[in-house]
């Protein structure tokens, strides 16, 4: 299974990018209203320039106090990021999440990014397929 058909299954496309001059209040804002777990930063739209995770926030809760959250966006995101393409399989996509201890990965086309698939995205994406080989499987069994 590869990351084009893990993006199919999503029920939006939608990407919610933020730009890194926000505050981390607002930022924090945006994931409650949109129920998600991180936002991509990017100040022109296209490009992924960080990424801010729930994560990132409580842990910046924790080691600096309520201060961080007037802080701007780009001084607690995370700017190296772990990428992936639309031809990534879902093996890789899970090897990359475990290695490096996070739950969500940018689509890239080339510099732009055109999709985020999280671990839920593909968890469910597996079970989906699983759940369809085995009325395959029950099919050929019964006869139909
Ligand atoms: P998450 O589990 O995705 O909420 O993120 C956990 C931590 O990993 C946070 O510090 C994020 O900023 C960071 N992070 C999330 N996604 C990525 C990624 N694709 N590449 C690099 N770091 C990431």
């Amino acid at each position: 299974m590869l990351v084009h058909q893990i993006l199919k299954g999503k029920k939006t496309d939608s990407i919610v990018t933020v730009k890194s001059t926000i505050t981390v209040s607002e930022a924090a804002r945006v994931l409650s209203e949109k129920r998600i777990g991180t936002v991509l930063v990017s100040d022109d739209g296209k490009s992924a320039d960080g990424i801010l995770s729930e994560r990132d926030i409580v842990r910046n809760l924790g080691r600096v106090g309520s201060g961080c959250l007037e802080g701007k966006v780009g001084d607690y995101m995370t700017r190296k990021l772990v990428t992936c393409t639309m031809q990534t399989t879902a093996q890789e996509l899970l090897e990359k999440m475990t290695t490096g201890r996070f739950r969500h990965v940018p689509v890239m086309d080339g510099d732009a990014v055109i999709g985020l698939v999280s671990l839920g995205d593909v968890v469910k994406a597996q079970l989906t397929e699983l759940e369809m080989e085995k009325e395959a499987l029950e099919g050929m069994i019964m006869g139909h």
